[in-house]
Order: C-alpha cells, then structure tokens, then sequence
C-alpha cells in the first residue's frame, strides 16, 4: 500500500487488480536474457544488468504484479541500422523469449487477444512480442511476413534514428514522415494483422501512420506531450485522432518522459558530470564493476528529483481528456530504464496505478480498460481488419510494391 494510503480502498484496488487483464505494451527484459542468459525464474532481486541497473522482472513479480500479457521487446539498436545484423538479432531474441516459455510452465507463447484472455483463466501469463526499430524488416516485406509467422505482433516503426523508410523523433526527417515504402509496410501490417507501433516515430510520421492505416494503431510506450514536452510523448493533435482511429496510447514509466523537472534536472547533471565521467571511464578501463560502482557512487551523491507513480495517472488524465477512456494502456518499458518512479522497484508494484486511479474516482470498468481491456479492443480490431482485407482479395501479394531502398 502507498504510504499514508487508505487501507479500504487499497484492498478494493487489489480485488479489481487481481481480476482484472493486464497487458502491458513495453518490456526489455529480453535483452539481458540473449545476452546474460537470464532466466525469468530467477530471483531479479537480487541481481543487476551489466551496467550495474536495477532489475524490473522476473517470473514471480509478474506474479506480484497480476501480469497477463508482457510485450517482450525485440528490440533492435539503432546501429544495426548502417552495421547490419538487425534481422539477426532480432531472431536472437526472438528464439530467447520462445525459450523461456518453453521451460516454464506458469509462461505461454501468445500472439491472439482470445489467446490473452484464455490464459487469464488458465493462470498463466503470456509472452507477447513486438519489434523496436522497423529496420529489423531490413526493407523487406519478406521479412515483415517472416515476423509475423514467428508471432511478433506489434512493430515500432523506428528507434531512434531515422531509416531508410520512416522518419524517428529527435533525429534529422529525411521522407518527412513515411516514405512510400514505409506506407506499404504500415499496409502490409494492416493486411496481417500486426500492430504499427508510434512510440519512437516522428510527430510526422505518427500523422502519416493515421492516414494511411485501416487498423487502430499503438504507442507501445510513450506518454502525452501536453504533460512533458519530450519529443518521445505523443501531441494532443495526435491525441485528437484516436476516437476514429480506435488506438490506445501505452502510457510509459520513464521518469524524464513522465515529468519536466525529472528531464531537465537529469539533463543539467548529465552535462554536469560529463568531464568525471570520462575521467572515472579512463581510471578504471580495465575494471568495468569498479567503473559501475564509482559511476553508481557519482549519482548517488548528486541525486535529482525523481518523480512518483501518481505522474504516469496525470498522463491517463490527459489522455482521458483529450481522446477519451477507450484510448489508455499501460506500457511500462520495465527493464528498459535505469530508474522507475518513485517508489515502484518492478513488475509487482503495477497495483499502485490502479489504487491511484480509484483514489482519483476511476470507475472499475474505467481502470480494467486502462489495464487492457483497451489494448484487446485494438488488437481484436487489428485482428478484423487483418481477416477482412484477406476475404476481400486486397493487399495480395501481387499488388505489393517490391522494397526498395530511398
Ligand atoms: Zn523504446
């Protein structure tokens, strides 16, 4: 229970988390288990990522948290992009996340909304996947065909830079959104049922994704720009589209997306200590766990305001406000960031959002929307959209244009 909170109404926040389906849009756990062999039966507790951060999840906080649905990212780096590779590591972690659900008897392999809810009943949670960075298709509609079959369900369109077909936010536009490619891909999607994915795009590129797609689309883990003015947050006049477009906006847990004082502290004090940084990095260049520690020691003296869980329920307010209730998800990024707002440590702490939202007056059949009610809504819609186009003859293969590069 958060501190000074109301013991009633925590337990009534806990019988409506507990029966209620959570998925959530965004987690990186996948890469320390390809490249750590990290298990999610064990203990992450205990243990830190190689660049000596906090873990978020493992099989028995999922547990704690009342998980029924984890998006593990595939998520490809934004170098691959010009070194090559994405669409191999991109198998890479896809064979990791079949791995632990086949060793795991609480874990399922899913990629349907009815695949979702049946294992709500059954008691287990699925592991669901999405692509980070739309490189990973390496311009090939191939590829994204190949994704699909695999199961990956959702693509981000980018990462942080701007590709060959779409342009990412914070990076230099160079098709101003979508190229023409990038359309067929966004239609390709459409045709097989996987979700376009505009956490990471352009605020262009967002707009052309409303123009162009039949299905409703996701951010998988972004928050509202109204809120904090990062480019990573989604505009209200993005906002203002979702009603007709039916998606849902994945609200994300990073604190410098969340709140303005967290960026700019956090910003200030990267600029800050940049020189002794550099001098620690060179001091302990044959020893990366002391430079962890020393770095760990640096931050820890220098602290900034990090902000708290009631932040990511002001971004659902706004979101609520500007597109409605039927337009809010939850997408954490856990393990994907080196900090989680206050005082949430992982998985089992998602309760704190659905106490916050009844303590602000949320419905119950408000807040099992937002734990994913919504996001299964959009999917099964994707899922129609997908089976129609195919009865109907369009989209076929014929018609595609072949990938070409800009
Ligand atoms: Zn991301």
């Amino acid at each position: 229970m958060p501190q000074g909170g109301d013991p009633a109404m925590w337990q009534k926040a806990l019988k409506i988390h507990r029966s209620a389906i959570i998925v959530d849009g965004h987690n990186d756990i996948t890469s320390p288990m390809t490249d750590e062999d990290f298990d999610l039966s064990m203990d992450s507790r205990t243990r830190k990522t190689r660049n000596g951060d906090a873990m978020h999840t493992d099989i028995s906080r999922f547990k704690a948290g009342g998980m029924t649905g984890e998006f593990m990212s595939i998520y490809v780096g934004g170098e691959t992009f010009t070194t090559g590779g994405s669409m191999r590591r991109a198998m890479d972690l896809i064979d990791a996340t079949y791995r632990e659900a086949e060793k795991h008897d609480d874990l399922i392999m899913c990629s349907t909304a009815a695949e979702i809810r049946r294992a709500k009943r059954q008691g287990k949670i699925c592991l669901l996947m999405g692509i980070e960075g739309g490189y990973a298709i390496e311009n090939s509609l191939h590829g994204l065909r190949n994704f699909y079959r695999l199961g990956v369900r959702y693509m981000t369109l980018t990462h942080n830079v701007t590709h060959d077909w779409a342009d990412a936010h914070g990076d230099q536009p160079k098709h101003d959104g979508l190229s023409e490619f990038g359309k067929e891909v966004v239609r390709e999607m459409n045709r097989l049922g996987m979700l376009v994915d505009i956490s990471h795009v352009s605020e262009n590129t967002m707009s052309d994704v409303l123009d162009v797609t039949k299905a409703p689309l996701i951010a998988s883990h972004s928050g509202a720009r109204a809120i904090n003015s990062h480019t990573r947050n989604v505009p209200d006049s993005i906002l203002k589209r979702l009603p007709q477009n039916g998606g849902v906006i994945m609200v994300v847990f990073y604190p410098s997306f969340l709140d303005e004082r967290t960026r700019d502290e956090t910003a200030a004090r990267s600029a800050r200590l940049r020189d002794q940084i550099s001098q620690l990095r060179e001091r302990f260049k044959d020893d990366p766990a002391g430079f962890i520690k020393a770095q760990a020691d640096l931050m820890a003296a220098n602290p900034v305001h990090i902000t708290d869980y009631k932040r990511i329920v002001d971004h659902i307010d706004h979101i609520k406000k500007v597109a409605g209730i039927d337009h809010i998800g939850l997408g954490s990024d856990f393990d994907g960031l080196d900090i989680l707002p206050a005082p949430m440590k992982g998985v089992e702490d998602l309760p704190l959002i659905t106490y916050e939202m009844l303590r602000r007056g949320y419905t119950e059949q408000e807040i099992r929307k937002v734990l994913g009610e919504n996001f299964l809504r959009a999917f099964e819609q994707a899922e129609r959209v997908a089976g129609s186009r195919q009865i109907s003859g369009q989209g076929s293969l014929k018609k595609l244009a072949p990938p070409k590069l800009n």
